[in-house]
């Protein structure tokens, strides 16, 4: 049997896709469910003029997958998910078709939250609003948590600050020096926690006009665009587009941390390989720059979106960073790698939780596995004591010190 999308869902075991099509609107939309074992799915809604619709469905697949990983390691319960609108953002975007998409997803019933991404606005999600309830990032004003670009900047400084400690034993930015490639709209609120916690900063931004506002207003230098990677600073922190740390790049580095907010910084894994080989610590993109997707999710908590919750939330991504570095150094892999390792740990302990207290009741878990009921009732104890620590492995025995024998 000839078989195409099955294929491609089997590949990374994806669980749903979803095809939205209203023929007189001319919508046609792909849901992608990754997988659901920590929650319900999560990721926003992007519009694009997709050449093909195999692109849409590749684009849709690859996003949600993404989402999976961001959320596990970000420690929240949602799973990974994505829309792709197919049509360009600029010309074929209509209140009714926005309406019909919100019907669309109101029908999953709460199976996927969605939110902004590229070509969709705050203010689409409104329109959307009035159709269902899962759609998160509105505006602030409507009791959302508007715009996400601070919170994400200040999840990149928490991250930072983790691999300072890593690599200089200090988590202090005071006196430490920075290359910020990129100040728009998280860049410019990463620029001020940076200034402010007293790091110098030099910055680069093609728009000048952006870089010379942005660098007077804390004191900080301007570089070329072409220069600011290559720049001997303890961090390089890069803030624009992703494929930044390519063939062509790599080699020119002279920081000792990369840590930013672009997505998708690694032109293929095997440069996060090189940045390992070269002693380079690099700071998972997804991990660092969690802070708007856990301040959209924040507005999910009874009684809606809380500023100061939110951020005490994106503070952890600091533990989060540290986690990883603890991976990579135990398992003798880069970053990149431990922080997948974080996230698939995650959603394999919790889906063994659910397994055995949630899918099914003790007796039928008994007579699927043989093992005693006494046993399955002594685990379930334990996760309730002890939540997630009861399933991991136990922590091996302090070391003590040899006993002189003489
Ligand atoms: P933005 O468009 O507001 O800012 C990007 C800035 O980078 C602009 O000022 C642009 O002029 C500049 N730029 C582009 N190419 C450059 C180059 N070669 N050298 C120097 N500067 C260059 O985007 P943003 O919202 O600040 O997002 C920045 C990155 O962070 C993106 O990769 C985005 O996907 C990622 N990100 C953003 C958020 C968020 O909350 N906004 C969340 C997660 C990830």
């Amino acid at each position: 049997m000839d078989s195409y999308i099955f294929d491609l869902m089997e590949a990374h075991d994806y669980e749903n896709i979803f095809f939205c099509q209203e023929k007189t609107l001319g919508l046609r939309a792909i849901i992608a469910i990754h997988d659901t074992t920590l929650g319900p799915a999560a990721g926003g809604i992007r519009m694009w003029p997709y050449e093909s619709e195999a692109d849409a469905i590749k684009d849709a697949l690859r996003l949600a997958r993404g989402m999976t990983y961001k959320c596990a390691a970000a420690g929240v319960s949602y799973g990974g998910g994505k829309c792709v609108v197919i049509g360009d953002p600029k010309r074929d975007k209509t209140e009714a078709k926005l309406r019909a998409l919100g019907r669309f997803i109101h029908r999953l019933n709460g199976l996927f939250l969605t939110g902004v991404d590229v070509g969709t606005t705050p203010e689409d999600m409104l329109v959307m609003r009035m159709e269902t309830p899962y759609v998160v990032t509105v505006p602030e004003a409507w009791g959302g948590p508007g715009d996400s670009s601070q919170v994400t900047a200040f999840g990149v400084v928490q991250g930072m600050r983790a691999c300072l400690k890593e690599v200089y034993g200090s988590p202090d930015l005071h006196g430490r020096t920075i290359a910020l490639q990129g100040v728009g709209s998280v860049g410019k609120h990463a620029l001020k926690y940076l200034a402010e916690a007293g790091a110098f900063v030099t910055l680069a931004d093609i728009d000048h006009r952006k870089a010379s506002i942005a660098a007077s207003a804390y004191n900080a230098h301007v570089e070329h665009p072409e220069e600011i990677h290559r720049l001997k600073v303890d961090v390089f922190c890069p803030c624009a587009l992703g494929n930044v740390l390519n063939d062509q790049t790599i080699p020119q580095l002279r920081c000792k941390i990369v840590c930013g907010s672009a997505n998708n910084q690694l032109g293929e894994e095997r440069h996060g390989d090189l940045l390992h080989q070269l002693g380079i610590l690099y700071a998972p993109d997804y991990i660092v720059n969690a802070g708007g997707l856990l301040s959209n999710l924040d507005s999910l908590n009874p009684g809606g979106f809380n500023r100061e919750r939110a951020i005490e939330k994106v503070s952890h991504l600091y533990d989060a960073l540290e986690n990883v570095i603890a991976i990579s150094k135990e398992q003798h892999i880069p970053t990149y790698r431990a922080a997948d390792v974080l996230a698939e740990q995650r959603i394999a302990a919790v889906g063994q939780a659910k397994r055995l207290l949630g899918w099914e009741t003790p007796k039928e878990r008994a007579a699927e596995t043989g093992m005693p009921m006494s046993s399955i009732y002594y685990k379930a104890n334990l996760f309730d004591q002890a939540g997630m620590a009861s399933l991991l492995p136990p922590a091996p025995p302090p070391e003590t010190p040899k006993q002189d024998k003489g």
